[in-house]
Formats: structure tokens, C-alpha cells, sequence
């Protein structure tokens, strides 16, 4: 049983803040990105280093605490909390260090992407990962990480080159290639399963003005643009990496008043290539499809595209998320898409599909623990709103979409777009990679301390 001596000894050991339930800061502090998720911890160890951290996990282990790690907070099903247990917080883990002689960028555990654009592009570097810049590097790197650079460059894991990480036992160790590879493989994409990640280091690559941003179409022409990009995004330059959204036109500012609550079907576009190759890349999209109904694309600073929808994606929103790996896109599949698609229960909700072709393949499916290397695309579909009462019609809405076109796609999903899915979804995810990540899992964690996760057991 906790009791204020033992508190109080982890609370002076701690560089960092502890944040208990009678703490005023509590609530805030307790609260995730994904608002449909309530958990209340007993104790927040808001960690300053990884000396904090050390203490943390032994204070968990000692103590038999259910033990989360927070990165970002981002995480759909709220797995960076747990209820009446202890929270690993990053957040206060912030600094980033850019290497421009060697191209590499070292970020600590809690940066968000916005934080390491910002620091990267001062050198006109960028490293690959997501496209919401308030998303914690730490859990999307973990889970594998794409955004419009993995066509070019990869997965955010595939630019991994080294991580500083603490064991379930409390023991700080690096994991690289050439230093305990078993545990850096498998933190290519295992997720949080193995260790609190204290240090990512990074290769960096140049990008710094991009010509990047979105057109519309309307829904009803969703269908022609649909059989265009399935054709088109295969055989297009790695340098140009267009997502297909199914959404709605919010209504709000920026957007023309006379769009605004409009179904569509929209590209959001991101060309690395040079700038003056850029019109002549972008030219099919503008000429082989229907008229738009906005193009906004143009030049801008990679991290001006990065934090282009977090205005629309505010903290706090509920959010319902199912996620796939699709390899083709049939005609089928399509219909039921856009069936789906013009029953959104809001106009946030969404579906996307994100390019995981081009670099990503160029890795085998044995090489880090992500196992699907041979996807186009990794889909999300996702039940957004500000209103907690349409929480339910936002699940139903997601399930039934999903359900619908999940016989299209392949087996497996991104584990950082799954919500609480069963043990055979996560299993048939990481396919022939699973039972090496059990061996792996028994070795660092064999009690299975982190389990607040997509979870691999070690048994
Ligand atoms: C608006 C939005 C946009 C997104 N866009 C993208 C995208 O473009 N590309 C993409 O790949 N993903 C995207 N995601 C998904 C994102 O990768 C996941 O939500 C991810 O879990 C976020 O990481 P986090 O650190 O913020 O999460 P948290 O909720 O803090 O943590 C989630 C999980 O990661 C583990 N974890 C986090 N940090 C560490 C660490 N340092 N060490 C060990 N374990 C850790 C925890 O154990 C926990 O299980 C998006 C999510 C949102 C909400």
C-alpha cells in the first residue's frame, strides 16, 4: 500500500513534478488529447531526465503499480494513461539537438512533432514522421510513424539510428544496431512494450520549403478521383506524396463560406522535389480530375504544412479511431468508401489514406518489428467531435464503415491507429515478426510491467 513516507521519498527524488489526486494541478494534468477517454491515475511522475525515469520505474515496480507511459498524450484509446495507477509523464523531456554535419536530430522522450520541426528546419533538415504537429514523437515513432516524407525517406523507425532506453527492471541501456539489436528491432515498431524511450536519435534529411497543401473535390466526385490516385499514386516520384481523405468541409474560417459543411474527397499534398520541378509534378492532379472545388496548393515551410489542421484538431475533441492496411483499392471497395463516407456523423469525422509505399518497401518485413512492407496504404478512419454526446453514434458510425470495408484490406493495421482491438489484431498485424517480439518482450519484460499498450505478452 502507497502511504505518505513512501510518496514522499519518490517525490524528493524526482528532478521533475509529482501530481497526485489532491494535487490542484490534477485534473489538467490527468487529461489526454482523445476526450472520449476518462482516466484517473493515482500519481503523475512528470519526469525532468532519465535519472527521473529510472526512479519511476523502480518506484512502479516496487510498489506493483499498473504503470503507463505518457508521451504526447495523443494516443487514441488514451494507452499513455491508466487508471488508479502510475503515469511515466515526458512531456516536461524536451529538448532536441540537430547534428547538421551528420544529418542527425537527437530528440528527447517528450517532444511533440511540432517541436522537432521547428528545430530541424532551422537547418533545413526534417526527419520523417506525422502530419499533426501536437503528436508526441515518442509513441508515433515506437508504433512506426508515417507522414508525407515515408514515400521519399520511410518510416519514421527506418530513420531511427539509436535509442536511450530504461528496462522494466530499471536499468538505462542504448539500443542500435550494434548494441542490444534484438531490443532495437524490436522497438521498430512494437510500441511502448519494452521500455520507456528517454532519447530518439534520428537521421535527418533536407526538406525545408515544400509545395505542399489540399484541393477538394466534391464527394460526388469521388469516384473518378478514387480510380485516378489508385493508378496514379503507384507509378508517381517518390518526392510527391498525396493523401486521400473522405471528409467534410468544416464550418469555419479559412475556409469559403459557400464550401463550408460540403462533403468531399480530398488530396493533401506534400512535393519534397525541387521548387521549380514542382508545378510540372503536381500538373496530373491538376489536369486529369474533375474541376476542385478549392486548391490550396503551394509553397510553404515544411512546418507551416505540419501544423496546417491543428486550428481544427484542438485537444479535448472525442475521437474513434479504426485503421487498416490496404494494398489495392477495387472498385468495390471504393463504393463502399463513399457509402460510408456520405453517412459522417460530424464534419470532422474522416477517412485517410496515407501512402506507405516508395522507401517503405525498399525495407524487408523482417528488418524491424513493423511487419507490412508490402501496403500502399495505411487507412484510419476516424469519428471526431467536440460533443461528448455523439460519442456513440461516432463508434458506430466508425465500426460500421470499418467493418464494411475491412474485407478489402489486408489483415493487419497500424498499431497506432487501432483502438481496443482483440489479441488476434495485433498478432495477425505483426504476422511472422509476433513471436520474436514475445522472445524479445520475455527477455526485457518478463513480468510484462508495460502493458499499457498494444499489448505483446510475454507468455
Ligand atoms: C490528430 C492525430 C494525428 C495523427 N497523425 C499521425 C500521423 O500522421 N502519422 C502517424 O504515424 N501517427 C499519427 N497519429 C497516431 C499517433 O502516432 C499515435 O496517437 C501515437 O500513440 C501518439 O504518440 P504519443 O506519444 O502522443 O502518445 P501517448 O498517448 O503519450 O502514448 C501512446 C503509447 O506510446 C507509448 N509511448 C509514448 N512515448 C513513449 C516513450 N518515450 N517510450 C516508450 N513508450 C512510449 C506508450 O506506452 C503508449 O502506449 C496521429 C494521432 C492523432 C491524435
Amino acid at each position: 500500500m502507497l502511504n505518505d513516507a513512501i510518496i514522499g521519498t519518490f517525490k524528493a527524488s524526482l528532478r521533475g513534478e509529482l501530481i497526485q489526486r489532491s494535487d490542484a494541478g490534477y485534473e489538467e494534468a490527468r487529461k489526454l488529447y482523445n476526450g472520449m477517454i476518462d482516466k484517473r491515475p493515482l500519481v503523475i511522475a512528470r519526469c525532468a531526465d532519465a535519472a527521473d525515469v529510472i526512479h519511476a520505474v523502480r518506484f512502479g515496480r516496487e510498489n506493483n503499480l499498473l504503470t503507463a507511459i505518457r508521451g504526447g498524450g495523443h494516443n487514441g484509446p488514451g494507452l499513455g494513461s491508466c487508471n488508479d495507477g502510475l503515469v511515466i509523464d515526458l512531456s516536461l523531456m524536451k529538448g532536441v539537438r540537430v547534428d547538421p554535419a551528420n544529418r542527425t536530430v537527437r530528440v528527447a522522450g517528450g517532444c511533440t512533432q511540432g517541436d522537432v520541426d521547428h528545430a530541424a528546419h532551422a537547418f533545413g533538415l526534417a526527419i520523417p514522421a506525422g502530419v499533426v504537429s501536437t503528436t508526441g514523437i515518442g509513441g508515433l515513432t515506437l508504433g512506426g510513424g508515417h507522414g508525407y516524407l515515408a514515400r521519399r525517406y520511410g518510416l519514421t523507425i527506418d530513420n531511427l539510428l539509436e535509442a536511450d532506453v530504461v528496462l522494466a527492471d530499471g536499468s538505462p541501456v542504448i539500443a542500435s544496431e550494434s548494441q542490444h539489436e534484438d531490443l532495437f528491432w524490436a522497438l521498430r515498431g512494437g510500441g511502448g512494450n519494452f521500455g520507456v524511450v528517454t532519447s530518439f536519435l534520428f537521421k535527418a534529411h533536407p526538406v525545408k520549403t515544400v509545395f505542399a497543401g489540399p484541393i477538394f473535390w466534391d464527394l460526388k466526385d469521388g469516384q473518378r478521383v478514387m480510380k485516378w490516385y489508385r493508378k496514379f499514386l503507384p507509378e508517381a516520384p517518390v518526392e510527391l506524396s498525396p493523401f486521400l481523405g473522405l471528409q467534410t468541409v468544416p464550418s469555419t474560417e479559412p475556409f469559403p463560406k459557400e464550401i463550408w459543411g460540403k462533403k468531399i474527397c480530398a488530396l493533401v499534398t506534400c512535393y519534397t522535389g525541387p521548387l521549380d520541378k514542382a508545378e510540372e509534378a503536381i500538373q496530373p492532379i491538376r489536369r486529369e480530375l474533375p474541376t476542385p472545388i478549392l486548391d490550396w496548393m503551394g509553397p510553404m515551410p515544411f512546418p507551416a504544412l505540419q501544423s496546417l489542421f491543428d486550428p481544427l484538431l484542438p485537444k479535448g475533441l472525442q475521437w474513434y479511431w479504426k485503421g487498416d492496411f490496404v494494398r489495392e483499392l477495387s472498385d468495390e471497395a471504393i463504393d463502399v468508401h463513399l457509402e460510408h463516407a456520405l453517412k459522417a456523423p460530424s464534419e470532422l469525422s474522416l477517412m485517410h489514406l496515407y501512402p506507405i509505399d516508395g522507401a517503405v518497401h525498399r525495407v524487408g518485413p523482417k528488418e524491424t518489428a513493423w511487419n507490412c512492407r508490402n501496403a500502399i496504404w495505411s487507412m484510419v478512419i476516424d469519428g471526431v467531435d467536440p460533443d461528448p454526446a455523439k460519442a456513440q453514434a461516432l463508434k458506430e458510425w466508425g465500426r460500421g464503415y470499418w467493418e464494411a470495408v475491412h474485407p478489402f484490406n489486408l489483415v493487419g493495421a497500424y498499431v497506432n491507429f487501432m483502438m481496443d482491438e482483440a489479441e488476434g489484431r495485433i498478432r495477425s498485424t505483426y504476422g511472422d515478426n509476433y513471436d520474436r517480439l514475445v522472445d524479445i518482450k520475455k527477455k526485457f519484460d518478463p513480468t510484462n510491467f508495460f502493458r499499457v499498450n498494444q499489448n505483446i505478452k510475454p507468455a
